[in-house]
């Protein structure tokens, strides 16, 4: 029944032919998923070279704990002052994302939710208006499906009434992907997941790297899977997450055409100013983070993080030689896509700066 409504949804709206498409899932992408290196959690999603020593790993995660700890000591009598009085400037946004939940991470994943309720208001992801109304807001995501967070995690989310967004990648449920003892959600409990607390994301199809794609084929990419997943689910998806945070105009310009709403990062994206904004950051939790790691991360002490990545960004595109981009591809709407909102000048609207 779903794969029917989504084949009848898919000839009406897309350019390119079914037959193509089809083919097009080809046997390269789903390679791609399946020799991503393993490291806990099965898929990863981490920029750090996974034969980086433990010891490097830890100077890294010490590095930005000190860093989140200045940033906080500096910023939070500003905020504190400004909680007082209620001023809108002084308020933070923050998104986190997990993967998987074992069940031996049970317990220390329950604490965190209990410190996430004392210490901010969980909302929705996509729910820009509870956002803007809370001095300090938290959403929690979780990407790529993963039936122990499912199983683990979620029960925690829900006895606490806090708000979950699981972006599945949508061609690849109940598969095991770099994990024995875990897996993808199979359709029907993807099925069983419907509730006014739970909001499902596309992650993709194949959970490709869309930078590496052509047009067409991130497209399909987009699309399908966001078709797929309200066939299913029989609602409307239309948040979207990338995989490896691989992303860039290009591709930002394909997600609003495709008809998503709002897209999430794997880094942080201060958003304290701006909280309706089309892309969205968060930051990576898992149930191993040390308390005050956790904590920092909750009250938005992390934000450095996005200017001294975008500053990194800087400096590598001005160390590298200057690559002609033709303009008239990111500027020109594509015809025909989706029942996306696109449009240069409402997604111009929607963007908002994002540095790459
Ligand atoms: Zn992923």
């Amino acid at each position: 029944m779903a794969s029917r409504l989504l084949a009848n949804r898919w000839q009406r709206i897309a350019t390119p032919s079914p037959v193509k498409m089809k083919s097009h899932q080809s046997a390269k992408s789903r390679q791609r998923v399946e020799n991503l290196p393993n490291r806990h959690p099965g898929i990863d999603h981490s920029r750090v070279d996974p034969d980086q020593s433990l010891l490097l790993e830890q100077s890294l995660r010490m590095f930005k704990l000190a860093g989140s700890l200045c940033f906080y000591a500096l910023t939070e009598p500003y905020r504190a002052l400004g909680r007082k009085l209620g001023w809108p400037s002084s308020g933070t946004s923050v998104g986190l994302f997990y993967h998987q939940v074992k069940a031996e991470e049970h317990d220390r994943f329950a604490r965190q939710m209990a410190t996430l309720l004392r210490t901010a208001t969980p909302v929705g992801a996509g729910d820009s208006t509870a956002t803007a109304s809370c001095q300090r807001s938290v959403f929690v995501t979780a990407d790529d499906g993963w039936k122990s967070f499912v199983e683990n995690a979620l029960p925690e989310m829900e006895r606490r009434s806090i708000p979950c967004t699981i972006f599945v990648i949508a061609d690849r449920l109940g598969d095991r992907i770099g994990d024995s003892s875990d897996r993808i959600i199979s359709e029907s409990e993807l099925h069983d997941l419907r509730s006014n607390l739970v909001t499902i994301g596309s992650h993709t199809l194949t959970h490709a790297r869309l930078t590496a794609l052509s047009d067409e084929a991130a497209r399909q990419e987009l699309l399908e899977s966001r078709l797929k997943l309200e066939a299913i689910l029989d609602r409307k998806v239309d948040l979207f997450c990338f995989p490896f945070g691989a992303y860039d105009q290009r591709i930002l310009r394909l997600c609003d055409q495709t008809g998503y709403q709002r897209v999430f990062l794997c880094r942080p994206e201060s958003e304290s100013h701006r909280t309706d904004s089309f892309v969205a950051g968060r930051i990576r939790a898992d149930p191993s983070d040390w308390p005050i790691e956790f904590y920092l991360k909750l009250v938005g002490a992390y934000d450095w993080l996005a200017s001294v990545l975008r500053l990194k960004k800087k400096i590598v595109s001005w160390l590298k030689p200057a690559r002609i981009e033709s303009p008239t591809r990111l500027e020109t709407p594509s015809a025909g896509i989706g029942s996306g909102t696109s449009g240069s000048l409402r997604f111009s609207d929607r963007i908002h700066q994002v540095d790459q």
